[in-house]
């Protein structure tokens, strides 16, 4: 880290302290939140709405009451189970008459378990009253709610009760139901449940705060210590190591850390051994081209057409070193990316075949091409005719005596052949894996300095992975050697016969 981006970051981390909430604050406010809405909720329906809940199931157990009386009207027996079990269930008490002319007459079933009772104490008057709201009703039911006060049974004490009275027919008669149902003053209740929900109140809110800290605890340690390891990373401690305690979220990012600190220290190391070979490899002509501008001013005799030709020989080679390092930077950096077009392979190597044509008159050099069909590949024409140029320069270099180069074009099953064979000294088995290296040089000593750059292969290599193209080499010491890739056939055609 430079000075200005350290100091930036030691700002903004005490800004950060002062003015941005911690995990465990976020987490106790979400939490408390939580608890408040948990309370209401539990509040409504156990205090509030309680009186209406009993109400409601109160209702709801007269109905089934009636329900299950009406069904056995004609049968005695039956009627009479049935009542008793209704009774003792619900805690409800029972009475059904039968109707005769107009009066509600005959008892057919009486059971009566309290002695808050209203339907056993009100009035004659009343029930009558009650019958007749009953009978002129739509679906027969007529309901009261009394105090208990308002009966003879008992002294004001604010207990009421529900009067179910309902009107069916069965086989040509007419009956009446009648069901009490007492209701059971709910104020204790209510008074112990809301002692009971500050309580809850009180102890969800601990429990809120104690589980904030712990969470918080175990989430932000490991978070922290990252931040530490990236602070190291930061200042090119490479070694810093990233652990993630025990959630996934947290491990998944130091696992990532931990493999860009890997990449990282990876490209330090390939920078550092970069810049070493580019000293290097620049000083060489850079040397040359001054000593020989110096000999050539301070010595007039040396004013020479062939020294000039040594520094133009250097410069272009420090050009070409230079396009060299540039393109196998992008392609290695991914800066850049192989733009894939359909175009015609065989054509490509018959160009670059003819911009051969002027070495081969002049230098002797014979280079073939075989091929049976035209094929067109998908793939970036530009850095595949890169590949095709460093394959073929570099058999040209390293052939053996007789010059000869054979570039030969296959297919088979879908795939497409470009092989480049020379018939130079050939690689031994364990250098095969090495060439692709940049910098790699076989023979280190003499063909250095003349030709190539030593890092043509790896520009092929880079080139070819970055297409998912197969690649390799064949070479046996003394015969020579045959580098080849593959592509996919789009299409081919055939050659028409002139
Ligand atoms: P250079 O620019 O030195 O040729 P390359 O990356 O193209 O760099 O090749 C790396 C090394 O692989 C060469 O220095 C050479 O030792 C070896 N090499 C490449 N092509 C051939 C070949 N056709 N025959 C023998 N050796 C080769």
């Amino acid at each position: 880290m430079n000075n200005n981006a350290q100091q930036m970051h030691e700002k903004r981390k005490k800004i950060n302290s002062r003015y941005e909430m911690g995990v465990s604050w976020r987490l106790f406010g979400a939490l408390l939140i939580f608890v408040a809405v948990m309370l209401i909720v539990i509040w409504v329906f156990q205090v509030a709405l309680l009186n209406w809940f009993y109400e409601q199931s109160k209702m709801e157990e007269l109905e089934t009451t009636d329900k299950a009386l009406s069904a056995f009207l004609t049968k005695p027996q039956e009627l009479n189970d049935t009542a008793n079990f209704y009774a003792a269930e619900y805690d409800e008490c029972i009475r059904v008459f039968i109707v005769e002319n107009g009066d509600a007459r005959e008892i057919v079933k009486d059971v009566c378990i309290s002695h808050t009772c209203l339907i056993h104490h009100v009035s004659g008057d009343t029930l009558s009253d009650y019958c007749s709201k009953a009978m002129s009703s739509e679906d027969g039911v007529y309901i009261a709610q009394l105090a208990h006060s308002d009966t003879h049974s008992r002294p004001n004490t604010g207990d009421f009760g529900t009067v179910y009275v309902s009107v069916r027919e069965s086989e040509g008669s007419v009956y009446v139901i009648m069901l009490n149902s007492d209701h059971v003053p709910l104020n204790a209740t209510v008074n112990t449940l809301q002692m009971q929900f500050s309580w809850i109140a009180l102890i969800l809110l601990i429990a809120a705060l104690i589980v904030a800290l712990s969470v918080s605890k175990s989430v932000c340690k490991p978070l922290k210590e990252m931040g530490q390891s990236a602070e190291m990373l930061a200042r090119g401690n490479y070694n810093a190591h990233f652990r993630g305690g025990n959630y996934r979220e947290s491990q998944e990012l130091a696992d990532a850390l931990n493999y860009a600190a890997y990449e990282l220290s990876k490209t330090d190391a390939l920078q550092k051994e970069l810049v070493a070979n580019i000293s290097h490899d620049l000083r060489t002509p850079l040397t040359m081209i001054k000593g020989y501008g110096e000999v050539m001013r301070d010595i007039p005799d040396e004013n020479t057409p062939e020294n000039l030709q040594v520094i133009i020989d250097e410069t272009e080679r420090l050009n070409e070193l230079v396009n060299d390092m540039l393109d196998l930077s992008k392609i290695r950096s991914g800066a850049r990316k192989p733009e894939p077009c359909e175009f015609n392979l065989t054509q490509t190597v018959n160009e670059v075949m003819a911009r051969y044509s002027k070495l081969t008159e002049r230098d002797g050099y014979r280079i073939t091409f075989d091929f049976d069909r035209e094929i067109y590949v998908r793939a970036d024409r530009t850095m595949i005719l890169q590949v095709i140029y460093n394959l073929i320069n570099n058999a040209i270099n390293y052939t053996g005596e007789d010059k000869y180069v054979k570039v030969v074009q296959s297919h088979n099953d879908g795939i497409v052949r470009l092989s480049v064979t020379d018939t130079g000294e050939g690689i031994a088995v364990e250098d095969m894996p090495l060439v692709w290296d940049r910098y790699y040089k076989v023979d280190k000593v003499h063909k250095r300095a003349r030709i190539g750059t030593g890092l043509g292969l790896s520009i092929v290599k880079g080139v070819l992975e970055s297409h998912n193209a197969a690649y390799g080499l064949n070479s046996k010491l003394g015969e020579g050697s045959t580098f080849w890739f593959e592509l996919e056939i789009v299409r081919s055609e055939f050659i028409a016969l002139e």
